[in-house]
Parts: C-alpha cells; sequence; structure tokens
C-alpha cells in the first residue's frame, strides 16, 4: 500500500488526511487555518504532516489550494485574497525544506477532480468535465485520463468564461463571467434583487445586515417552501448555468459532466433543471450522451485529491 497526505487549504480550515493509493482514506482530520500570513500556514502544514509521518511510512505530501497555482513550480501565483499572506509563495520549495518528502501543489478544482475520478463520481470515465459551485465557480478538465492544465497551468477557469456580453461585474474585475451569474453569492443576490423589485418573498423587507448574512442554502430553503423570488432566482441561475455548462460540452465532448460545492445537491429540482437545459443547449448530436451528475465526496474531495495529485505526478498519468 502507498500512503499519501493530502491537505486541503481553505480561508478558514486546513482539511488533511492520509490516502492510500486507490483515494481511500485512512485517517483525516480538520485544523483552523492560522491568521499568522505564509510562515504560520507552513509551520502549520509540516507539523499536521510530522503527525501523520508518526504513525505511517508516507510517500509525499499534496496541497491544494485556492486560486492560480504554477503546478510544474508547486507555486501559489498572484495574491490570495481570502487567505492573507499566501500568495506568491513557493509551496513545494518551503515545505520541502521543512520535511524531507516530495510536494507536489495544485488548485483545489483540479485536487477535487482527481478525487472524483478515482474515488468517486468519475470513477471509470476518462474524460470529464467538473464544475463546483461556490463562493466562485471552480473548474477543471480531464481528458484521456489527464488533467488538463494549459500551457502555464492556468487552464480550466471556465467559471470565467463570458456568457453574458458586458453583463454582471465578476469578483475578477471582468463582466458577463458565469461565476457572476451562477456561484452561490450570484444567487444570494439575485434573489433579494427580485424581492426588491417585488416579487413576493420574505425577502421583500430585510435589514442590509439580514441580507449581508443571507446564504445560499437559505435560498434554496425558501424557494422550496414556495418563495416567488427565490424560486424565480434558482430558476434563472439554472438556465445561466446550463449556458456555461453546453458550452464546455459542446468543446469537449465529456463522457461525463460532475456538479460539486453546496448548490449540487443529488436529486435536487435545481439539478434536474440543469440537466434539461443542458440538453436543449447543447450541439443537438451530443444531447444523447449528455450524463450529468452530483459529486460525491463532498469537501473531503479536496484533500484526497491533493493526496492522490502526488500519486499521479509521480505515475506520469496526469500533468
Ligand atoms: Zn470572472
Amino acid at each position: 500500500v502507498s500512503r499519501y497526505i493530502g491537505i486541503d487549504l481553505g480561508g478558514t480550515a486546513i482539511k488533511h488526511g492520509v490516502v492510500d493509493q486507490k483515494g481511500t482514506v485512512l485517517t483525516s482530520g480538520s485544523t483552523r487555518t492560522p491568521d499568522r500570513g505564509r510562515e504560520g500556514i507552513l509551520s502549520c502544514m509540516a507539523e499536521i504532516a510530522r503527525r501523520y509521518m508518526d504513525l505511517y511510512p508516507i510517500l509525499g505530501i499534496g496541497v491544494g489550494t485556492a486560486g492560480a497555482v504554477d503546478f510544474a513550480r508547486g507555486r501559489v501565483l498572484g495574491h490570495s485574497p481570502n487567505i492573507p499572506g499566501w500568495g506568491d509563495t513557493p509551496v513545494r520549495e518551503l515545505l520541502l525544506e521543512r520535511l524531507d518528502l516530495p510536494v507536489a501543489v495544485d488548485n483545489d478544482a483540479n485536487c477535487m477532480a482527481l478525487a472524483e475520478m478515482h474515488a468517486g463520481a468519475g470513477r471509470g470515465c476518462r474524460s470529464a468535465f467538473f464544475l463546483t459551485l461556490g463562493t466562485g465557480i471552480g473548474s477543471a478538465v480531464v481528458v484521456d485520463g489527464r488533467l488538463l492544465r494549459g500551457a502555464h497551468s492556468l487552464g480550466g477557469e471556465w467559471g470565467h468564461s463570458t456568457i453574458v456580453h458586458n453583463g454582471r461585474m465578476c469578483a475578477c474585475g471582468r463582466r458577463g463571467h458565469l461565476e457572476a451569474y451562477a456561484s452561490a453569492p450570484a444567487l444570494v443576490r439575485r434573489t433579494l434583487e427580485l424581492a426588491r423589485q417585488g416579487l413576493p418573498s420574505v425577502y421583500a423587507e430585510l435589514s442590509d445586515a439580514a441580507a449581508g448574512a443571507l446564504d445560499s442554502e437559505e435560498v434554496f430553503k425558501a424557494a422550496a417552501a414556495g418563495d416567488a423570488a427565490a424560486a424565480q432566482a434558482l430558476t434563472e441561475t439554472a438556465s445561466y448555468l446550463a449556458d456555461g455548462i453546453a458550452s464546455a460540452v459542446n468543446l469537449l465532448d465529456p463522457e461525463r459532466i460532475v456538479l460539486g460545492g453546496g448548490m449540487a445537491v443529488a436529486g435536487s429540482p435545481f439539478v434536474g433543471a440543469v440537466v434539461e437545459e443542458v440538453r436543449t443547449r447543447v450541439h443537438s448530436a451530443v444531447t444523447p450522451y449528455v450524463d450529468l451528475v452530483t459529486a460525491e465526496l463532498g469537501n473531503r474531495a479536496g484533500f484526497i485529491g491533493a493526496a492522490l495529485l502526488l500519486l499521479d505526478s509521480m505515475a506520469g498519468t496526469a500533468g
């Protein structure tokens, strides 16, 4: 048995565990993300790794992180708004100084895709398209069993594809991107907008503070309970999402499409609506092959995939 440590760095928590080469989790845990910047995070990761290394023989450590990552160099690029001090960090180099083990680093969407390919909703597939709906929209592409990274490790950013010409402002500073229409914050914003425009809604008279605290889970509940603004916002979101997915399907003709994140709940009317709309949007030749499912591994996918990252990079089957 080969064992790897997977570490998934998020803005509030670091999820981690020991994973074997099949993606089976042997042990796992969660640690609060330290707020002491780069050094604090790296020390915390090294501490987590050493604890596991005392328990198991470990072949390597994989790190998944939000934002743009240069996979070849094991380096986080740019700045990380959710994790102060983490941007532009040579993670592999700095972890190698602390731990004498191979280290691989990639973005969280690629890690999620690897985990689902090995041990989740993408099992048995050779090609798949992954979309994670959360605060942002993460995406990843697997073709012929390999993650598609592109010339600069920056490929697969489908959340920032333009679906509306000169449309809503996206968090990235450009307009009309899928993320500005189908992320969790976009759904909440649209619900409040429709409620204030007069659609019958429990959110019509919401204070600014209460509106700021509203999350997508509550919008889903409100829609199920018959709230007109929430229901309308969900219908629109499913429609925009289907636009984005259909374009990707036309390009890739994937064996399977995997939707992850809190908004993708198996069997929900929302996912059902997305599937139906994708079928009506793709090129008609592809329609019979649209196979859209929800992710299976939830928030464990990040650290599981991070661990597998290393297995894959060493085996040469990905990246
Ligand atoms: Zn964008």
